[in-house]
């Protein structure tokens, strides 16, 4: 049985803002791991410490990565700790996003920067800087926002999250009675 509980839309600690990790402990490092596993279980890309209930600055992802015959294959995992994105291009693109948190809606249109320059700290305690782009750029800006307790549905145009506000409700009324 694991110790953390999956976080799902309406609940309160998404909307936290998440504090910034001070030491990497044993038990930061077991999270980042569970963090891993649950969204390769789960299909997911990218998972925040926030939607396990936990509200630090610590994320992970992995890159989609376009082999030469032309397949889609993703990288290892990649563990961002305290992560800040330090440059943001002017160019934008939209696209629509899933997020674990709001289950079964995949939404848009949502604008983000096409490349971003990311630097945070690895589990070994190694600062590293990263240049993304495009769908890469996109996974680190939502799970960037996730930290700020901003969620992909709040970037959406106002007539569109009206549009979903019935699903929302279905989901907060589903999940949100969860124990
Ligand atoms: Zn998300």
């Amino acid at each position: 049985m694991a110790k953390w509980r999956f976080r799902y839309y309406g609940d309160p600690v998404l909307r936290q803002k998440s504090e910034p990790i001070e030491e990497i402990t044993d038990e930061i490092k077991e999270l980042a791991r569970y963090m891993i596993y649950y969204a390769d279980n789960h299909n997911g890309i990218g998972l925040s410490a926030v939607q396990l209930g936990v509200p630090i600055r610590l994320f992970v992802l992995r890159d989609y990565i376009v082999q030469p015959d032309g397949k889609w294959t993703v990288s290892p995992p990649k563990i961002y700790i305290n992560p800040k994105i330090v440059w943001k291009s002017e160019e934008t693109n939209i696209d629509t996003e899933g997020c674990m948190s709001v289950p079964n809606l995949n939404v848009g249109p949502i604008e983000r920067p096409n490349e971003l320059t990311i630097e945070a700290t690895d589990l070994e305690g190694n600062r590293f800087i990263e240049q993304r782009e495009g769908l890469n750029a996109r996974v680190s800006f939502h799970e960037n926002d996730h930290l700020n307790g901003v969620l992909q549905i709040d970037r959406l145009p106002p007539n569109v999250r009206k549009r979903i506000e019935p699903q929302l409700l279905a989901i907060k009324k589903k999940y949100g009675s969860t124990p």
